[in-house]
């Protein structure tokens, strides 16, 4: 049978872009992508690109104050939130225009409007054409959850908050998880008064248990008003201000109130189930190493699948999908030692084993190192950085690494290769400092803090 595609990618972001450039551009494969909102993604438009822009946004003000203290005379005036708006605006243009060029390079048809599966050779778009290809890819991302509660239809989530018309005075952030944490900390450095609760024990569950305790302390020191053990019963409209009333029955009032509890794959309505292909509880599509789902011809990546809901992740498993179907190289992402950033203000980097997971694996040492770093030291501030190694205590291969510092996710990269190639504790000491920096530490600690 003739297709009119050999692929037919449907969703715009990071794992769908990647696998039609590759397919098309670099192994010759008659490629289409349908996107029914703008070029590049969650990502790029209102994901990790905006948020990182607005982490920078946050740390002027700070870096300002501290300037003085090296001789600067400066007058730091406040943050013009329409000025910094627009130019994020021009930015995410020139990105999202980058990504159409690369489309357009490499070959790739594209459409402008949502596509959803029919069968498994055809999609239908929005104006009602039909078009049929050999393989269909699912890359159309996740969306953010807010749970139902009275007046819950009155918080925003993280794709409105950066579209806000003014910067709130005083904003209530839901949730404990990357986005929570990121915004608590953004909008505490814009100035706004930030309230973050969130209904567990302590923010950023799954990561190392230190380092949480040593980020939530440094946010509250900063500023945000950290509650945990506290969720919202309901909001209700009060003129212009949102009035939240909390589990542990107090209430507020707020100009903003995001929930950033979670994402959940982009699947209703997308023609899914009436192909045949199986969906998990949360709706996520249900693939295989290969991303190949229960329907030869049909395939997914990225947070769609619910794997690791990371923009490089989906990268990656859209480029060795379209190097397996297209390239003759039968091959899949790699899950394992992934490593990541959540940047909050202390700025997080990881990867490997938390010291809790590695120790209910087997004996560990545990080292630490904790210090006020130079630069803001010398400036009078007294947040404080931490390095931690977690380490086997049999084959002393690094197991994981944890750093909570200012550029955390710039050291991690690189921290990820070692730990990645499976560098033991002596091959980190054998690695001479590079001084002064902060990351020295990583290879200068000694003695083991904790034995388990
Ligand atoms: P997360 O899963 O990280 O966090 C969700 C948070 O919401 C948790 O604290 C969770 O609490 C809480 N929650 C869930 N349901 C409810 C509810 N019904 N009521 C109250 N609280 C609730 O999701 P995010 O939305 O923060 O991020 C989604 C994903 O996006 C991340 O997992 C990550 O993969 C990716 N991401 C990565 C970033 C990075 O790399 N820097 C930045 C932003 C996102 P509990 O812990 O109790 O379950």
């Amino acid at each position: 049978m003739a297709f009119d595609y050999d692929l037919f990618v449907i969703g715009g972001g990071s794992g769908g872009v990647r696998a039609a450039r590759v397919a098309a551009g670099d192994h010759g494969a008659k490629v289409a992508l349908a996107e029914e909102y703008r070029m590049g993604g969650t990502c790029v438009i209102r994901g990790c690109v905006p948020k990182k822009l607005m982490v920078f946004a946050s740390e002027y003000g700070e870096m300002a104050a501290d300037a003085q203290a090296y001789g600067w005379d400066m007058e730091v005036r406040g943050f013009d939130w329409t000025r910094f708006h627009a130019n994020l605006e021009v930015e995410l243009n020139r990105l999202e225009g980058a990504y159409r060029n690369t489309l357009r390079n490499a070959g790739v048809q594209t459409f402008d409007q949502r596509a959803t599966v029919v069968d498994p050779h055809t999609v239908a778009l929005a104006d009602g054409t039909r078009l049929t290809a050999r393989h269909i890819l699912i890359a159309v991302g996740g969306r953010p959850f807010v749970p139902e509660f009275e007046g819950s239809d009155l918080a925003i989530t993280s794709n409105e908050i950066f579209h806000l018309s003014a910067l709130p005075t005083k904003a209530l952030i839901v949730g404990g998880g990357y986005i929570a944490s990121e915004f608590a900390c953004i909008l505490n450095g814009l100035g706004v008064e930030t309230h973050q609760y969130y209904r567990g024990d302590q923010i950023l569950r799954g990561f190392d248990q230190e380092c949480r305790t040593h980020i939530a302390t440094q946010m509250q020191a900063d500023g945000v008003r950290l509650r945990t053990g506290t969720d919202i019963v309901r909001l209700e409209r009060e003129g212009a201000a949102i009035r939240a009333t909390a589990t542990d029955g107090s209430d507020d009032l707020f100009d903003v109130v995001m929930y950033a509890t979670g994402r959940v794959p982009n699947t209703d309505s997308l023609g899914l189930e009436g192909a045949g292909v199986h969906l998990g509880r949360k709706g996520e599509v249900v693939v295989d190493d290969y991303s190949q789902t229960n329907i030869p011809s049909v395939f997914a990546v990225g947070d769609v699948t619910d794997r690791i809901a990371l923009t490089p992740i989906a990268i990656r498993e859209g480029h060795a999908f379209a190097d397996t179907m297209f390239g003759g190289q039968k091959r899949t992402a790699d899950w394992d030692l992934v490593p990541s950033a959540v940047f909050t203000q202390p700025e997080f980097g990881t990867v490997g084993l938390s010291e809790e997971d590695a120790a209910a694996k087997g004996p560990i040492e545990v080292y630490v190192a904790t210090f006020r770093p130079m630069q803001t030291l010398f400036a009078g501030r007294q947040n404080r950085v931490l390095m931690k190694l977690v380490v086997c205590a049999q084959t002393r291969v690094v197991l994981g690494c944890h750093i909570v510092a200012p550029h955390a996710g710039e050291m991690i990269q690189m921290a990820g290769i070692a730990v990645k190639m499976g560098a033991t504790k002596e091959d980190f000491d054998r690695t001479v400092a590079v001084h002064p920096s902060m990351s020295e530490e990583l290879v200068t600690m000694r003695k083991p803090v904790r034995k388990t």
